[in-house]
């Protein structure tokens, strides 16, 4: 068992568990005082912990030793227009498996929703990340309109727009040997994105188009192979 806390992890520290967490590893799980489970906050790494007080809504855990130490994730960025709710779900627990640093809900001219509740995405990221052994946790941004962070866009990030209309010549073929800058991946919505969205996007230098190959995608699956191609191209896989 592999848990989020939001508390320091260090040699002889001992934390409570949430509410929720204590019904689920006491309640659910069945485990008890003396059980191990394995501990990371997104700064400290990963402890073993062994649980020192077991009630029903409550515990306590004391660190034992550190397992991994603390890791950070390559400087990638999602920019995602949130559809359905189960398929936005899908591409929040894949950008946090598939190591995405940042994820960044965008209101486009043919978003789907207009709203993502960023706690929920913020708890199916500590579930996403408690079961696919990330040590750190990417952050959710508040949902804002594409034009704004186009706008207001950090110098020296480029961003890696899916484009189902850009010339083919395999994947992530555009890129060559790019240095490792700090990138982001735009995903449009179920509809794409419009023809005024399409023509700022090409405007700006530093926006690259890119094909994902010659069929279209649903939303989740070019994030999921855009997130892919571009760990084993740039990112922390290579
Ligand atoms: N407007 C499109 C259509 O109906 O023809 C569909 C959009 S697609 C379902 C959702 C998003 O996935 C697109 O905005 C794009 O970012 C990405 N996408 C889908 N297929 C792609 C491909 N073959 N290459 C690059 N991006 C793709």
């Amino acid at each position: 068992i592999r848990l989020y806390v939001d508390h320091p992890l260090g040699p002889g520290q001992s934390l409570p568990l949430e509410e929720g967490q204590a019904h689920y590893l006491f309640g659910v799980m069945r485990e008890g005082q003396g059980a191990r489970v394995l501990l990371f906050n997104g700064r400290d790494g990963e402890w073993l912990a062994e649980v020192t007080e077991a009630g029903k809504r409550k515990g306590v855990l004391a660190c034992l030793e550190q397992t991994r130490p603390q890791t950070g994730l390559a400087d990638l960025w999602l920019l995602f227009a949130p559809v359905k709710k189960a398929r936005t779900d899908m591409i929040v627990e894949k950008a946090v498996e598939l190591g995405a640093a940042r994820l960044l809900p965008v209101a486009t001219d043919y978003t789907n929703s207009e709203r993502l509740r960023r706690d929920k995405a913020e708890a199916h990221v500590r579930e996403a990340a408690e079961q696919c052994g990330a040590l750190t946790l990417p952050e959710v941004a508040d949902m804002a309109p594409l034009a704004r962070l186009l706008s207001d866009w950090p110098a020296g990030r480029r961003i890696l727009w899916a484009d189902e209309s850009a010339p083919p010549g395999g994947p992530l073929a555009p890129l060559g040997k790019a240095a490792p800058d700090p990138w982001a991946i735009l995903i449009g919505p179920e509809g794409g994105f419009s023809q005024a969205e399409r023509d700022r996007l090409r405007s700006l230098p530093f926006v690259t188009p890119v094909s994902l190959g010659p069929r279209i995608l649903r939303a989740e699956t070019a994030a999921i192979a855009a997130l892919t191609l571009w760990q084993a191209t740039l990112g922390d896989w290579r």
